[in-house]
């Protein structure tokens, strides 16, 4: 009866007060201030932080209470560069001739699962066949288990560039994509792919303004928009409120592409001086990739593992990325995180603190790069990157001082995410 009237008075006290969540964190990571405060409690009601105070609050009967005072605690990870639908593998080139749209899905789910576990509770997909955005509606139906996506669905390239879906086919099979597709020539077809992308519910653009690596073509490096296509997607998706990722390894595209006012370079491999005061100036973001560089440059020593065609650019780019972003961090192009996963083996996102850190970048300004710069590139600063009350719970725990050494980011102990506990250990 004790027992009954015990629980039964639990139940209306959490029902008429709501029940609240409260960890105490041993350390915690103020991303705003780039500081780190000792002894704190975070108290969380259903899917946002309501309060950060110091010291050990205790519980009211009902609440819950996560004991982390011995974990860094921080805001949820976000990688702003993955790709959620596939995964590096020797035989990928020949797999798209034999993979079905759901083969992609069932493999993507599992990435997706394996992103969140981790500790990246946010990502950007940046470029996939669509089932990316039908992987992130599960998600936020909580169908299946995965970070917040905020996906580009189909990238958008010009004929023979990077993303164009039939590159390196035989000639019968070639066939000639358009902006449905993601291909595109000339302003017109700017503005019709992009308004596909919103037809087909992606959340920002990503267009392939030079060569890339991995494409069956000759060049990882050379302009593939032109200047007035450049400003159409531009002009096109402020229309509809989408963000415009651009992939750039020449200097020449990033110049045109950065111009043109796209919100963030990937890769950034052949960052000029120029480009790099151009890009502090105009606030563009860095998204470096460093972990798919050096993924590329060791996959393309193992004999075979690329096409041919691929290899060359493979051992060019991957080994140039790390010391190109050295310089564009201490010429202040402001840098957010991403890692191009999926190029790599997924869940190994972590890896890119280590290189950022290895470049001189200390690692409270990396942190921030996966926290509060990168909810500012993707437009979200206002709900998430931070750990300050009315924001969403999204909240992770390492084991360790990630401040004193960088590899504990891949010891993640403690992961929510909107408020729900994926990990406690
Ligand atoms: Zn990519």
């Amino acid at each position: 009866m004790r027992i009954f009237l015990f629980l039964l008075g639990t139940f209306i006290y959490s029902t008429i007060f709501g029940q609240k969540t409260l960890l105490h964190c041993g350390r915690l990571i103020n991303t705003r201030a780039g500081t780190v405060q000792t002894e704190m409690t975070v108290i969380i009601e259903k899917n946002k932080i309501i309060e950060v105070l110091k010291g050990y609050t205790s519980a009211a009967v009902s609440d819950v209470v996560v004991d982390l005072k011995n974990y860094t605690v921080m805001p949820g990870l976000m990688d702003c560069h993955v790709h959620l639908e596939s995964q590096t593998s020797p035989t990928e080139y020949t797999d798209r001739f034999v993979r079905n749209p759901p083969d992609i899905a069932f493999a993507s789910v599992a990435y997706a699962e394996k992103t969140l576990m981790t500790g990246f509770t946010t990502v950007r997909d940046l470029g996939g066949s669509g089932v990316n955005i039908a992987l992130r509606n599960a998600i936020n139906k909580r169908s299946i288990k995965g970070p917040r996506v905020y996906t580009a669905g189909k990238s958008i390239a010009t004929t023979g560039g990077h993303a164009d879906p039939t590159n390196g086919y035989r000639k019968d099979m070639m066939g000639d994509p358009g902006p449905a597709e993601g291909v595109v020539n000339g302003a017109a077809d700017c503005y019709k792919a992009v308004r596909q992308r919103y037809k087909d519910g992606s959340d920002l653009v990503k267009i392939t303004a030079s060569g890339g690596v991995l494409s069956v073509a000759k060049s990882g490096e050379n302009p593939q928009f032109t200047d007035e296509e450049l400003k159409a997607i531009v002009t096109a998706a402020k229309d509809y409120g989408f963000k415009v990722a651009a992939h750039c390894h020449g200097a020449e595209a990033m110049k045109r592409a950065v111009l043109a006012g796209v919100n963030s370079v990937e890769h950034g491999t052949y960052m000029t001086e120029e480009i790099m005061a151009l890009m502090k100036e105009r606030g563009t973001y860095m998204v470096p990739t460093l972990t798919a560089g050096r993924s590329v440059a060791d996959s393309a020593r193992k004999p075979g593992y690329y096409p041919d065609i691929i290899t060359p650019k493979a051992l060019a780019i991957g080994s140039k990325l790390q010391s190109t972003f050295a310089k564009a961090y201490k010429a202040g192009v402001p840098i957010a995180f991403g890692t191009d996963a999926g190029v790599y083996a997924h869940g190994k996102n972590w890896l890119e603190f280590v290189y950022m850190h290895e470049a001189g970048m200390p690692a409270m300004e990396a942190i921030q790069a996966a926290t509060i710069k990168a909810a500012d590139l993707i437009g979200i600063s206002d709900i998430l990157g931070s750990i300050e009350k009315n924001k969403l719970a999204d909240v992770i725990a390492v084991e360790g001082d990630p401040i004193k050494d960088i590899t504990v980011m891949g010891k993640v102990r403690f992961i929510m995410k909107d408020g729900v506990i994926f990990k406690q250990d």
